[in-house]
Parts: C-alpha cells; sequence; structure tokens
C-alpha cells in the first residue's frame, strides 16, 4: 500500500493542499467508492474504487451517463488513499489538481467478477450503491496510443436503472455534493 501511494505522495506537497497524505481504514467486507467533482483547469469528475487497500482513481471528462451506449472516456490516474473520500474542499493555486473538489457521490461497490482478475484483464465490471449511482457498470481498458495515461472507458450496463442519454443526465439533473447526506 505505501508503494502504491508513492505517486501521489511525489505529485503533492502536503504543507500547502489540504488533501490527505495518508491513511483511512479499508472497509470490513465492504468495498467504497466515491465520485469527485473536480473544478480543475478542466472540470472532471474523479471515480474511485477501493482495491487492495487504495482507492484506484479515473479522471472521467463528462462524468457517467446512465445510457447504455454512452462510452465515457476514463483515465486512469495515480491510486488515492482511501482517506480521500472523505475529502472536499480547495486545492490551493499552483497546486497539482488546483481547484475546488466536492463528493458528488459515494457509497460501496460490489465486483461481480474477481475484482482483481477483471482489473488486471482490463474488463471490471461491478455494481455501484450510491446515492446517485446505482446498477451494473463496467470499466474497460483501452488500447493505448502513446497516452502518458492509461484510457478506459465507463459505461453502463443493461438493467433496471439504465436510462436514455435524451431522458436523463445524472451530471445535470444531479450537480451537487452528498457529503451532508448519511453514508450509506
Ligand atoms: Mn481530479
Amino acid at each position: 500500500m505505501e508503494d502504491a501511494l508513492k505517486p501521489y505522495k511525489a505529485k503533492r506537497n502536503f504543507a500547502i493542499t489540504p488533501e490527505p497524505a495518508d491513511g483511512g481504514e479499508e472497509g470490513a467486507g465492504v468495498l467504497s467508492f466515491v465520485i469527485q467533482k473536480h473544478w480543475a483547469s478542466r472540470l472532471h469528475y474523479d471515480f474511485r474504487l477501493e482495491l487492495d487497500g487504495t482507492m484506484k482513481s479515473w479522471a472521467v471528462p463528462k462524468g457517467p451517463s446512465y445510457d447504455t451506449h454512452d462510452k465515457r472516456m476514463a483515465v486512469q490516474v495515480e491510486d488515492h488513499p482511501i482517506s480521500y473520500n472523505r475529502f472536499e474542499g480547495t486545492i490551493p493555486e499552483k497546486q497539482y489538481g488546483a481547484g475546488k473538489v466536492i463528493i458528488w457521490d459515494r457509497g460501496s461497490w460490489q465486483p461481480l467478477d474477481d475484482p482483481r482478475r477483471g482489473y488486471a484483464a482490463g474488463n471490471l465490471k461491478f455494481e455501484l450503491h450510491g446515492h446517485k449511482m446505482r446498477g451494473k457498470w463496467v470499466l474497460v481498458r483501452m488500447k493505448r496510443r502513446g497516452e502518458k495515461q492509461q484510457p478506459w472507458l465507463l459505461i453502463k450496463e443493461k438493467d433496471d436503472y439504465a436510462r436514455p442519454a435524451a431522458e436523463f443526465s445524472v451530471v445535470d439533473e444531479m450537480p451537487d455534493s452528498v457529503a451532508s447526506l448519511p453514508e450509506l
């Protein structure tokens, strides 16, 4: 876990940024997820899934869509500490990721296959139990074409929660923080 957080720590100056340096407890039999809405140089949604004591993280520029036809680009970024799940605040100017961060959604996730095998194979199927994020989703790793960061796609899988984009946009209709809502 220490090693997994090395890139995270190397990018940040914890004397200046309010982000956590370390820590956070693993879920007891439950795996946590969080999506942070981050107004950095460009607005994006940071999607994080707890696995093996760390938060696997992807930056999703457009955020999730409940439309099974939408394939949302999800660029893999450095693993984050589990304590990051509670972080809301403003990363100061000139610091890495400068800008405001809110907890857009959080809850638990349930792998539908062996999560380590799925992650390694680049095909991670799971169910989300959040305030906004529900039902079945998949992350699919793409072929890298010279990009520095590994691109994946976040896609809604068919189930009773799926809805056409013309009828529902979760990011537009549910824009705010869930930090004040009870934890799921
Ligand atoms: Mn971010």
